[in-house]
C-alpha cells in the first residue's frame, strides 16, 4: 500500500538521481518510476532519447467509458549554476519542512506526487477508467523528449491534461507559446582595409535587428496573457577585427499568446526582414490555454479551493511546458498546470520544495482522478 507521505520519499529518491540536462541520463529515474507503477498495475513503456536517456509512459485502464486522463512531468533538471550551494544538491536533505535538491521543485516532487496518487487510486478504479502518465526526458532543453513521443506516435489519446510543473498547488489555465528563430545574414569577405571589396554581413544583421526592435504585433492581446513579446537574445558576427564579416547570426526569442498564428508570424517576419535574411526555426511551441469556465477546469478549481484555502481565479504560468508538444497529439484537450513545486525556486541555487505542499498535491491529484473516473 502506498501512503501519501510516500510522495516525499519518492521525491527524495528521484532527487538523489542526478539528471542534469545535458547530458540528462534520465533512464534510471524512468525505470525506477516504471517499476513502481508496474507493481501497482500500470503498463510501462520506455522511449529512448539516446544513451542512458528515456521517457516513460505508464497507462492503466482501457478507456472504454472516457478518454484517458493524462498527468505529465519531466525528470530532467537544469545544471547547478555557478553559485555555491549551501545544501548538497543530490542528498535530498530536509530542513524546516523543506526538501532541498536540484529538481526538487522543478519538478521531481510533482512527478512523485502524481505517481503516488495514481498508484493509490489504481486499485479502486474501474477498469474502464484510463490514466496515462507521460514522464519525459529532455524537457529543459526544449521539450525534446515530448516532441520525440509526439513524432513517434507514442502518446495515444487524452481527454484532459494535468501538467505538474511548479505552481505551489495553484491551478493555472495555460502559458505562452514560444518561437525561437535564428536569423542569418550573409555577405562577402574582404580585407578590413578594403571594405568596399566586400559585403558586410554584420551591417545587414544590424539593419535586421533594428527592424526587429521596431516590430509590433498586430494580433489582439490575450485577456490573461497580454501581448506577445519579441526579444533579440544573441547577435554574433565576424571572426576577426581586420576582415569584412561574411556571416552574422541573430537569436530571436518570441513568446506568443493564443491569438498569434505561428506560421503566419514566421511569414510576416520573413517579409519584414527581406531576402537578405534567412530565418530558421529552432523551437516552435504553441501557447496552451483553456477557458476557466470549461467544466473540467471548473471542477479542478472547486476541488483545489479547500486544499489551497482560497478559491482559484484564472491565472497563467510564466514558463512554457511539455503540454505544448503533447497537446498536438491530443488535439488541445482541457489542460491545467498544477504542481506542488515552488515556481520561484525553479532553476535556483538551493532549490527546495515544501513538504506540506507535496502531500496536499497528492490529495488534490487523487480527487482529480476520482472525479474523472466517476463522471
Ligand atoms: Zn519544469
Amino acid at each position: 500500500m502506498v501512503k501519501a507521505s510516500d510522495a516525499v520519499e519518492l521525491t527524495k529518491e528521484l532527487v538523489r538521481m542526478n539528471t542534469i540536462n545535458p547530458p540528462g541520463q534520465e533512464e534510471r529515474c524512468a525505470r525506477h518510476l516504471g517499476a513502481l507503477l508496474e507493481r501497482a498495475g500500470f503498463e510501462a513503456s520506455y522511449h529512448s532519447l539516446g544513451e542512458g536517456r528515456a521517457s516513460l509512459i505508464a497507462t492503466r485502464g482501457n478507456g472504454s467509458s472516457k478518454l484517458p486522463l493524462c498527468f505529465t512531468g519531466h525528470i530532467d533538471t537544469v545544471p547547478l549554476g555557478v553559485a555555491r550551494w549551501r545544501m548538497d544538491p543530490f542528498a535530498a536533505e530536509t530542513d524546516s519542512g523543506k526538501l532541498y535538491g536540484r529538481g526538487a521543485s522543478d519538478m521531481k516532487c510533482g512527478v512523485a506526487a502524481f505517481s503516488v496518487a495514481a498508484m493509490r487510486m489504481a486499485r479502486s478504479l474501474p477498469s474502464s477508467c484510463a490514466l496515462s502518465l507521460v514522464i519525459t526526458a529532455g524537457e529543459e532543453t526544449g521539450c525534446e523528449g515530448a516532441f520525440r513521443l509526439y513524432r513517434d506516435g507514442r502518446l495515444g489519446k487524452a481527454g484532459a491534461v494535468v501538467v505538474a510543473e511548479p505552481s505551489s498547488n495553484y491551478p493555472l489555465v495555460g502559458h505562452k507559446g514560444v518561437l525561437w528563430l535564428k536569423a542569418t545574414t550573409h555577405g562577402v569577405s574582404a580585407h578590413g582595409s578594403m571594405p568596399r571589396e566586400g559585403i558586410n554581413a554584420v551591417y545587414r544583421a544590424a539593419h535586421a535587428v533594428t527592424r526587429l526592435e521596431q516590430f509590433r504585433f498586430s494580433n489582439p492581446p490575450h485577456a490573461l496573457m497580454g501581448q506577445a513579446t519579441l526579444n533579440v537574445g544573441t547577435l554574433h558576427g565576424g571572426l576577426n577585427i581586420n576582415s569584412v564579416p561574411d556571416q552574422a547570426e541573430i537569436g530571436i526569442d518570441i513568446r506568443t499568446v493564443p491569438t498569434v498564428d505561428h506560421a503566419e508570424l514566421i511569414r510576416l517576419l520573413a517579409s519584414e526582414l527581406g531576402p537578405e535574411v534567412d530565418l530558421q526555426t529552432l523551437l516552435n511551441l504553441n501557447a496552451v490555454y483553456t477557458e476557466a469556465r470549461e467544466p473540467w477546469i471548473q471542477s479542478v478549481f472547486e476541488l483545489m479551493a479547500p486544499i489551497l484555502g482560497e478559491t482559484p481565479v484564472p491565472r497563467v504560468a510564466t514558463y512554457f511546458s511539455d503540454a505544448a508538444a503533447l497537446n498536438r497529439a491530443y488535439g488541445d484537450p482541457p489542460t491545467v498546470i498544477l504542481g506542488p513545486g515552488e515556481a520561484h525556486m525553479a532553476h535556483q541555487t538551493d532549490e527546495y520544495c515544501v513538504l506540506e505542499k507535496v502531500e496536499k498535491s497528492v490529495a488534490g491529484y487523487e480527487e482529480i482522478i476520482g472525479r474523472w473516473c466517476q463522471s
